[in-house]
């Protein structure tokens, strides 16, 4: 018997491929991530994450001009201090690291759209994301600092606040901080499905954040669980985000799928360092075709369900999009 449905006339050539595409990943879609260090005249490659490089400010024009150039609309500030203490104060200082990194970005290039993620781990001692008190992670303590570092971000000049530190209460928080300061027409990207994931091993390299003692599964989530996922995600819509991210990407599609099917808020989604080691690992032994591999995860993410993807890809893959 011959097959009635023929799904393949509907393959035949490229321009019929083409034409019934649901998903495009674009330049529009991409976030990308800048790590910013103290000093003078560093560029500095993170030896996990090829590609990937420390700027001190005076030589962050080489990564932001070829990002405005690529047609990325925005970027995350991370800033790794030369200090850390016990309550991360550089996190929320005037003349912290990231807040003169977002000053000066938003000098040089007014239009790009600056975000601040919002966490005190990579300014402590200990590397935890909170106010640590004999071995404790305090929730509410936590939450003035983090309020603090958000509010010093927007005077900065930041576009948008993204907390990061899975704080009960974080969002709530920090829009009230928000509005109080006079702050109500920044939006928060509430990054509020976060796991306690093994792929944050390269990025804990780049900032120096690991923590020094315990883990952080007591504040970020069980890998296992997603209806705890949503649970998670209804209050920070209940507690006015603007924007919800899930992280880490690949492993957790089915987050994204859900968080968007749920609510009705933008989602985005962290494609972490891990991801991006792993692809350019295997890629420099040849055994994968880079290119077509990131180009296939990216409109996975779309495909998901997510609206922006924070990827360390963002510029060779703008890159890859614009040759076609
Ligand atoms: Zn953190």
């Amino acid at each position: 018997m011959k097959p009635f449905a023929r799904h393949r006339r509907l393959r035949s050539s490229e321009n019929i491929r083409r034409m019934i595409r649901e998903h495009h990943v674009a330049a529009e879609d991409f976030i990308s991530p800048v790590f910013v260090v103290e000093g003078e005249g560093i560029k500095e490659e993170v030896p996990s994450m090829p590609g990937v490089f420390h700027y001190s400010l005076d030589r962050l024009d080489e990564e932001l001009s070829e990002v405005v150039e690529l047609g990325i609309p925005s970027v995350i500030v991370f800033g790794v201090p030369s200090e850390k203490d016990a309550c991360g104060s550089q996190a929320y200082a005037e003349n912290g690291i990231v807040q003169q990194a977002i000053r000066s970005i938003k000098e040089r290039y007014p239009s790009l759209y600056v975000i601040a993620d919002t966490c005190l781990c990579q300014y402590t001692d200990h590397g935890h994301c909170g106010t640590v008190e004999e071995g404790e992670i305090l929730n509410d303590e936590s939450l003035r600092l983090l309020t603090q570092t958000a509010v010093s971000q927007a005077e900065a000049g930041a576009d948008m606040i993204a907390p990061s530190n899975m704080m009960d209460g974080f969002v709530a928080a920090i829009r009230e901080g928000l509005d109080e300061a006079g702050f109500e027409r920044i939006p928060i990207l509430s990054y509020a499905v976060k796991y306690a994931s093994a792929f944050y091993g390269p990025f804990r390299d780049a900032a120096h954040s690991s923590p020094q003692f315990g883990d952080r599964r007591t504040y970020q989530m069980d890998p296992a669980n997603a209806r705890e996922a949503l649970r998670e995600a209804a209050s920070d819509v209940a507690e006015g985000a603007d924007m919800l991210m899930v992280k880490p990407g690949m492993a957790y599609m089915d987050i994204i799928h859900r968080l968007k099917e749920r609510f009705d808020l933008p989602v985005a989604t962290y494609n972490v360092s891990g991801e991006y080691s792993m692809i350019k690992a295997a890629a420099q032994k040849g055994w994968i075709d880079e290119k077509a591999v990131v180009l296939e995860m990216l409109t996975g993410f779309k495909r998901a369900g997510a609206e922006l993807i924070l990827t360390y890809h963002a510029k060779e893959a703008a890159r890859w999009l614009r040759e076609g």
